[in-house]
């Protein structure tokens, strides 16, 4: 079996910089890519809010870059999907696809989260050409244009003021007849004038020839009234969650309700000793790429004071 001092779970900005920076402490970092190598910011187009790309820089060469520095320090960086874990006592077991079993002495979790998509075979079909998950990514590519974001909560909300900045018009598009958001997210979408709430409503299909020109929904399905209709739209935000992939460690490590990853108020220490969480996988407010990479260098901080402190 296997021995590492550190192991890094996932292969975001969180993953790639604790990568970096236990490399450069001679920690002999391994990491796992996880299911998509790169993480999410592989499936956006350009990335201009990454401080150090004046000009912006795409994700998937944002992510290479990370992934070559890291590569540059010494991480070990391999293809595989943790599949099982014991964490109840230290060195941890990890099982990576099934079959192979790793014994760690740290580990840093950066599973990150994955946003949820309605299903749709359009979604896929459009996927960075009018499609996204994520408006402070691609938002900016919509100013002065007509956008629809889907969903009733609170990030569907802000999603959509957001975008009503940028846009000219924004359609917020929720299954209900009302909205599941705070007060004071609804009060400020509701009395926004560039902003349409389309209650009762959803999505059946996009449409377009070069990317998304329209929509099509249905309103009040099932019901006796029930209306099809298509709108013209130039961007399709999705804005109805996102899942932290944080099962595998779940009977381990103290999630909140919806499964983030509850770090030590201002670390990333988890409720087991030497077991860090970064990135996504523990934030549920941020989760941007920087915020992210800025808690990877903590987790890797924090991982060798650990094994210092206990002589490994
Ligand atoms: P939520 O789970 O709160 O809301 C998801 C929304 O998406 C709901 O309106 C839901 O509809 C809708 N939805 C889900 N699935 C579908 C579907 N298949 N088709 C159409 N609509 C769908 O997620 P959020 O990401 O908005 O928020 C997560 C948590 O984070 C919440 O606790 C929220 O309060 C918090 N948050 C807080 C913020 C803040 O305080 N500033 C900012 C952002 C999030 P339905 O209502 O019908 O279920």
């Amino acid at each position: 079996m296997e021995r590492v001092r550190c192991l890094i779970i996932g292969s975001g900005p969180a993953g790639y910089t604790a990568a970096i920076y236990t490399g450069r402490a001679n920690i002999s970092p391994v990491l796992y890519e996880g299911i998509q190598p790169g993480g999410q910011l592989t499936t956006t187009t350009e990335v201009e809010n990454f401080p150090g790309y004046p000009e912006g820089v795409t994700g998937p060469q944002l992510m290479e870059d990370l992934r070559k520095q890291a590569l540059r320090f010494g991480a070990d960086i391999r293809t595989g999907l943790v599949t099982k874990t014991d964490l109840s006592q230290a060195p941890y077991k990890i099982t990576i696809d099934d079959e192979k079993e790793i014994i760690a002495d740290t580990v840093i979790i950066a599973t990150g989260a994955s946003a949820k998509y309605l299903g749709l075979d359009d979604e896929k079909k459009y996927a960075g050409m009018g499609v996204s998950a994520c408006a402070t990514c691609d938002g900016f590519f919509y100013r002065k244009k007509t956008v629809a974001v889907v969903g009733g909560g609170d990030t569907a909300c802000e999603e959509a003021i957001y975008l009503a900045g940028l846009a000219s018009k924004v359609y917020l598009i929720v299954r209900k007849p009302y909205l599941r958001a705070s007060k004071i997210m609804q009060e400020r979408v509701l009395n926004h004038e560039k902003i349409e709430v389309l209650f009762e409503h959803n999505t059946e299909g996009l449409f377009g020839e070069n990317g998304v020109e329209g929509i099509h929904l249905v309103k009040r399905r099932g019901e006796a009234d029930e209306t099809h209709y298509d709108l013209a739209i130039d961007g399709f935000f999705l804005a109805i969650g996102h899942k932290p992939n944080s099962d595998v460690f779940k009977p381990f490590i103290e999630t909140d309700e919806t499964g983030y990853i509850k770090t030590i108020d201002g670390t990333p220490r988890t409720n087991v000793p030497g077991v860090f969480a970064a990135g996504d996988v523990a934030d549920p407010h941020y989760r941007q790429a920087i915020t992210a990479a800025g808690s990877g260098c903590k987790a890797a901080i924090e991982a060798e004071r650990y094994l210092s402190e206990n002589n490994l």
